[in-house]
C-alpha cells in the first residue's frame, strides 16, 4: 500500500455502496487515505481509483478475511464499522434462525472482529477513532424488526462497552444512528425485490447516504478532546421507527 507518511489512514467497511461508499468519498476529500473493504471488489476498485484510496476484499463475517485485510493495513487512525444490514420483516413467530444469524454475524460479530483486529493499531496511532453505524433500530423496537433490532441493540452495547474500556487510551468511540436512508439497504432487506424496496420511501423524503456520511466525517474531525458519543439522524418526514409522514 503506497501511502504518503503524512496522510492519516481511514478504514471503511461495507464501502462498496450506500453510506460506506459516501463516507469513503468524503473522508478522502477531508484528507484521509481511505482503505475501502467489502465483498464486491470490482466496485471497491472503481471507488478507490476515483478517491486515490486502496481497495481490499473483506468479508467481515470471515475471521480469515478480516485477518488478511487487517494485515494489509500498515497503520490506521479511523475505523468506520459500517458493513451491515437487515434481512426480512417477519414477526417473531415466523422468524427464520438463518436470517437472524446473518444479521447477527454481519452487524455484531463483523463489527467486533474488525474492531478487535485493528484496535492495537488504533491505539498506537495516538489519535484513534472508531465509528460504529447503528440505527434507529438500535434504539427503538418496531413491528417486524426483532432480528435487526436485536443485532443493532447489540452493536450499541458493544459501542458503549468499548468506550468505557478505551477510557484513558487515545481512542474515541462514536455511534451514528441513522433513520431511513435510501441506499441498497431495502433491496437487500427484501431479497432483491426492487419495487418493494422502493415502496419503503413512497411519498416521503429519506436521508441520502451523503447526509449520514457528513455526520461521520464531522465526528472524526473533531479535536482530540471532543468525542461525539452518539448521533441520531432522521429524515424530517420520520419521527420514530414506523411513524412516517407520507404525502
Ligand atoms: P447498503 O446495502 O447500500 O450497504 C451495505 C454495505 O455493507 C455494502 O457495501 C456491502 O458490501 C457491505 N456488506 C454486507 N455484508 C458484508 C460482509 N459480510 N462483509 C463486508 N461488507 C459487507 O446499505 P447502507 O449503506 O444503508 O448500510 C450501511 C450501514 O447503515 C449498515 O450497517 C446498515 O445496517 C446501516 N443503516 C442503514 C439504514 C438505511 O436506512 N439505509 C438505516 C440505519 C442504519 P458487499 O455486498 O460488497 O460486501
Amino acid at each position: 500500500m503506497n501511502v504518503p507518511p503524512t496522510s492519516p489512514i481511514a478504514v471503511v467497511t461495507g464501502a462498496s455502496s450506500g453510506i460506506g461508499e459516501a463516507t469513503a468519498r468524503q473522508l478522502a476529500a477531508a484528507g484521509f487515505h481511505v482503505v475501502v473493504g467489502a465483498r464486491r471488489l470490482d466496485r471497491l476498485e472503481r471507488i478507490a481509483a476515483e478517491i486515490g484510496g486502496t481497495a481490499l476484499e473483506l468479508d467481515v463475517t470471515d475471521p480469515e478475511s478480516v485477518a488478511a485485510f487487517s494485515a494489509a493495513v500498515p497503520r490506521v487512525e479511523v475505523l468506520v464499522n459500517n458493513a451491515g444490514g437487515a434481512l426480512g420483516v417477519e414477526p417473531v413467530a415466523e422468524s427464520e434462525l438463518e436470517t437472524w444469524r446473518w444479521m447477527y454475524e454481519v452487524n455484531v460479530l463483523g463489527t467486533l472482529s474488525v474492531t478487535k483486529t485493528l484496535l492495537p493499531a488504533l491505539i498506537a496511532s495516538g489519535n484513534g477513532r472508531v465509528v460504529n453505524i447503528g440505527s434507529i433500530a438500535a434504539r427503538e423496537p418496531y413491528r417486524g424488526g426483532a432480528g435487526y433490532n436485536a443485532a443493532k441493540h447489540a452493536v450499541s452495547a458493544l459501542t458503549r462497552v468499548l468506550r468505557i474500556e478505551m477510557m484513558g487510551e487515545p481512542v474515541r468511540v462514536t455511534q451514528i444512528d441513522p433513520g431511513m436512508a435510501e441506499t441498497e439497504f431495502s433491496v437487500i432487506r427484501f431479497s432483491g425485490d426492487a419495487a418493494r424496496a422502493a415502496s419503503v420511501y413512497d411519498g416521503m423524503v429519506p436521508l441520502t447516504a451523503e447526509d449520514v456520511a457528513e455526520a461521520i466525517v464531522f465526528a472524526v474531525t473533531r479535536p482530540p478532546h471532543v468525542n461525539i458519543d452518539t448521533m441520531l439522524i432522521m429524515p424530517t418526514d420520520q419521527v420514530a421507527a414506523q411513524v412516517i409522514h407520507r404525502r
